[in-house]
């Protein structure tokens, strides 16, 4: 795969940037409820509370959707993200929850795409999870299996039967959810939170957050926030706030990369019948899926740790695209001359539990992270039920009960430095390595040094 004219950008591949930003905050106002983050968590919690006639104010340091909101693969899980075995053993009491909530959380976004009216090319593919390798496909039986028996609809096929890519074994397809154009549904639901009684403040960073005397104050450069409730919907970014409870979420820099438009004959030959989104079973995925515009889209694969705050706007590397590159040759060797012709990427913030979370700080600040990569359902579903849960007066939906934080108190991130996720990269690539040498060897072909 080519990738010397790689266009490399600091927004997203998916859409361009908003004509219409609105003005910052240039006074001290007051409201009920605070969000800050306008991503897809933030503004689906402002859209909520405003339908339910709260009064709300939704501030966001650049326009609304400019986080991962806007740049993710646009595959819209129906299961958990993360290790589901280690989550499942980990956390078998709170497992099936966590299943419920990824499937509802899936449906709730293709009911807001279609209440809203959004014009996101969302198509209700699934998405499979596949092997690459005889050991892959252990692991994907073994987490078809518990995925099953905590209530998720998952089915197990070869490739064949899934409808994917012959560079793929097989795998277990999520029925619920599909793909869509991220950056066309992250921009509608900003229309419908503009549209609505919200009052938003785009390019309005939040410098601090003070608690006293039943209210909180939010300080940004133009101006004070007064507001009996705050939701901090800051993602990856909360570090940069002192408010945030420690360890709320780890900052992670995700890739991805589009090829040049493919012949579509070539793209039919491929026999993704299915068109269903794919990830790998790599300890860090690889995720492949097609556009409506006959390119391929695949990313993440390498991930790198955020290192300090603030987290700097950023263009992907070209050692991680020139990687991707490396793994899309190996997974569609028909189309190894295919040029990759744009590279993004974003902030996504891990939990170091891997599981989505929320909770609150006393009883007027809440926070959430529904991302560890799986947010495109998840982040907009959980903002909901928050909003709902402060204008029910702290009802709670059983989806949010189960993942509800009784104290903000995060353990250390494992692994998550620099050095480890050096390893498992490695450890991922050494797997690719020996599969291949077994492939080859298969074929009566020498073997990969
Ligand atoms: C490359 C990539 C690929 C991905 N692929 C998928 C996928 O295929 N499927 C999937 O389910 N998920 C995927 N994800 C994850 C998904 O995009 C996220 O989980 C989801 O967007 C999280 O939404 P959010 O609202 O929590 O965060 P964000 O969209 O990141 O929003 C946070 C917002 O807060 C704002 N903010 C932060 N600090 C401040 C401050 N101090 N003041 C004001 N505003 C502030 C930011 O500007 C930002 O707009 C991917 C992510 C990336 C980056």
């Amino acid at each position: 795969m080519k990738t010397n004219n790689v266009e490399y950008t600091t927004f997203s591949g998916w859409v361009d940037a908003p004509g219409d930003v609105r003005s910052p905050l240039n006074q001290d106002v007051t409201c009920e409820v605070a969000v800050v983050g306008g991503g897809l968590a933030g503004m689906s919690t402002a859209l909520r509370l405003a339908e339910r006639g709260q009064d709300v104010v939704l501030l966001e340091a650049e326009f609304c959707g400019h986080g991962s909101a806007s740049r993710n693969a646009g595959q819209l899980a129906g299961a958990p993200g993360g290790d589901i075995q280690f989550l499942n053993l980990l956390y078998p009491k709170k497992f099936p929850g966590i299943v419920r909530f990824a499937e509802n959380s899936a449906h709730f976004v293709e009911h807001l795409i279609e209440r809203l009216g959004i014009d996101c090319d969302y198509e209700a593919t699934g998405n499979v999870c596949a092997a690459v390798s005889r050991g892959q496909m252990g692991r994907v039986r073994r987490v078809t299996k518990i995925l099953q028996k905590a209530g998720a609809k998952v089915e197990l096929g070869t490739s064949a039967e899934l409808g994917i890519p012959r560079g793929f074994l097989g795998g277990f397809r999520e029925s619920v959810g599909g793909m869509m154009n991220p950056g066309k549904f992250s921009l509608g639901i900003r229309r419908a939170v503009l549209a609505s009684s919200a009052r938003v403040f785009e390019r309005t960073r939040v410098t601090d957050i003070t608690r006293g005397g039943g209210h909180v104050t939010i300080k940004t450069s133009g101006g004070e926030v007064r507001a009996n409730k705050l939701v901090l919907a800051t993602n990856a970014f909360g570090g940069e706030l002192s408010i945030t409870p420690k360890r709320l979420s780890v900052p992670i820099w995700v890739t991805e990369v589009e090829t040049e438009p493919i012949d579509p004959a070539r793209l039919a030959a491929l026999g993704w019948t299915s068109r269903s989104g794919v990830v790998t079973q790599h300890n860090f995925m690889e995720n492949y899926r097609l556009t409506p515009r006959n390119t391929i889209v695949f990313g993440v694969r390498r991930i790198q740790r955020g290192k300090s705050y603030p987290l700097p706007l950023r263009k992907p590397d070209e050692a991680v695209v020139a990687d991707l590159a490396r793994g899309f040759e190996t997974r569609f060797p028909a189309l190894a001359d295919v040029a990759a012709a744009r590279a993004w990427g974003g902030w996504i913030g891990i939990t170091t539990s891997w599981l989505p979370l929320a909770g609150n700080i006393d009883d007027n600040v809440f926070y959430s992270v529904a991302c560890n990569g799986h947010g495109l359902a998840q982040a907009p579903y959980l903002g909901s039920l928050i909003a709902d849960h402060i204008v029910d007066g702290g009802e709670k939906h059983e989806d949010l009960k189960a993942l509800w934080m009784k104290k903000p108190k995060f353990g250390r991130p494992v692994m998550m430095g620099a050095p480890g996720l050096r390893t498992i990269w490695a450890v991922d690539r050494f797997n690719d390595l020996i599969n291949g040498s077994r492939r080859n060897a298969r074929r009566g072909a020498a073997p990969v040094n």
